[in-house]
């Protein structure tokens, strides 16, 4: 991806060596939960939702200085100021005003305001906070674990993201929270799952966006795709457990990560991303 010199967007927030803030005696149970949650989701690109309240109470963290300047943090401000452009100019398109989530670098472990958080979580979106959240350690294990290499792969985790705040502006995680709660265990993950599959849907429509103004490089997609590919709960299951249980998927299948990420880029339209009337099967 072309993207030295370029804009970076100012919402990045810079927590990383600072901590999580000391954990509350008998907030143990909430760490764990919180933690046990982003493994469930699977692939590191869950989102945590839902659990206000219940966790740890919150000591206020203060803001890092902004301006981190290392090349990695560069590169994410730059994907994410492409993202802003992008969605601002979707949802002008649709009558609405967008607003840009922050980012939050952070290391080891972070307060949220659901609670404490640690690295083992993976990339998330938080929308009680309305911020998405990363230790950029987990480009490292994208790489060595999910073998998904290349700044387009790291690109697209933070598109994904992206994608979950969108979801969230246009009332469908609330809307998908609320159904969740009425409906067994396996109805949830599929609801779940299109959620997922929409988010990559959405990185699509980015990548479509980061092509058409020129800085979409050669094997770019190719990396965005295999990233898609490498983190499908059928492969993570299958590595991780040596067998797949299709009733406890949550964000989709290898195959189906790439086909809604290749179909959000390959037809940059916003109304062809609909997961949510289509038959499951069809997914
Ligand atoms: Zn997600």
């Amino acid at each position: 991806m072309q993207w030295k010199g370029r804009r970076q967007s100012g919402n990045i927030e810079d927590r990383r060596g600072m901590g999580g803030g000391r954990i509350a005696i008998g907030g143990g149970i909430g760490t764990v939960i919180i933690v046990l949650i982003g493994l469930f989701l699977g692939g590191g690109l869950g989102y945590i939702f839902g659990e206000s309240g219940s966790l740890i109470p919150t000591a206020t963290t203060s803001a890092g200085a902004a301006g981190a300047n290392d090349e990695m943090s560069q590169f994410i401000a730059v994907v994410l100021a492409d993202a802003e452009d992008f969605w601002t100019q979707q949802f002008k398109d649709m009558g609405r005003t967008y607003s840009p989530p922050r980012l939050v670098l952070f290391t080891d472990s972070v307060q949220t305001g659901s609670g404490l958080a640690t690295s083992a979580t993976g990339p998330f979106y938080s929308p009680t906070d309305k911020k998405i959240f990363i230790d950029l350690s987990f480009y490292d294990e994208l790489r060595t674990r999910f073998g998904a290499s290349g700044d387009f792969a790291q690109a697209y985790v933070i598109a994904h993201e992206v994608g979950h705040a969108v979801q969230d502006q246009l009332g469908i995680l609330d809307q998908v929270d609320a159904e969740q709660r009425q409906v067994d265990k396996q109805t949830a993950n599929e609801l779940s799952v299109r959620l997922e599959l929409q988010a990559d849907f959405f990185a699509g429509l980015w990548a479509h966006y980061a092509s058409s103004i020129g800085v979409v490089q050669p094997g770019d997609i190719e990396e965005a795709l295999n990233a898609a590919n490498s983190i499908g709960d059928d492969r993570i299951q299958q590595q991780s457990q040596g067998r797949v249980v299709p009733d406890s998927f949550t964000h989709g299948t290898s195959a189906q990560r790439v086909k809604w990420f290749q179909l959000g880029y390959t037809t940059g339209d916003i109304d062809q991303g609909d997961t949510f009337s289509m038959p499951y099967s069809q997914l």
